[in-house]
């Protein structure tokens, strides 16, 4: 015997329908990988604001939370498009979920250097000086202009993410030196298929 009602059970004896379930099975994409040319190219403006740009939304903050990142650009599961999700709390808050379509940094101030990595690479940081405070345009899955501002980790989280859509990842940010330290050890992990 069963001791739990499924979804839809409840909904039937409550008399209420649940047209989208928020935990119906999303799509989980792997992540892609430094080394694949769809990182290091610009992607293409979003266009088109449908349900279907509204179900990859959802997938890529699915996928995002399985990889437990706090942002999540297209390119990073090989789609060269201009659009990236940010939830620096990881889940935990609904409201924190930000979707941002064709961004573009409107204003910054401050700098501050800390620490950053990449779900792109995985296992490798560096320091990276980023605006301290940034307001964001951008659009929202529906097409919707918005204006956001963001301050420390959400502001880099920001700034990561419009990178990547511009091709750039946060090791061009690092010193020649301590970049090439990395590019060696991943193209080691390469060879021995570790990558
Ligand atoms: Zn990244």
């Amino acid at each position: 015997m069963r001791d739990k009602l499924t979804r839809s059970e409840i909904a039937s004896a409550a008399g209420t329908e649940t047209p989208q379930a928020p935990s119906a099975a999303r799509k989980i994409y792997p992540i892609v990988k430094y080394g694949d040319a769809v990182l290091e190219k610009p992607g293409a403006p979003i266009k088109i604001f449908d349900a279907e740009l509204e179900q990859l939304t959802e997938d890529m903050f699915a996928s995002m939370y399985a990889a437990q990142g706090v942002g999540l650009a297209a390119p990073q599961i090989g789609l060269s498009l201009r659009i990236a999700v940010v939830d620096v709390t990881g889940g935990k808050n609904p409201e924190a979920r930000i979707v941002l379509a064709n961004p573009e940094v409107v204003h910054a101030e401050g700098e501050v250097r800390e620490e950053e990595g990449c779900l792109s690479i995985p296992g490798f940081r560096g320091y990276v000086l980023r605006p301290q405070f940034v307001t964001i345009k951008a659009q929202n899955a529906k097409g919707e202009t918005f204006e956001i501002r963001g301050e420390n980790l959400l502001a880099r989280a920001f700034c990561h993410e419009i990178d990547h859509l511009n091709g750039i990842l946060f090791l061009q940010h690092l010193s020649m030196l301590k970049r090439d330290l990395i590019k060696r050890k991943i193209k080691k992990l390469r060879k021995q298929g570790e990558w």
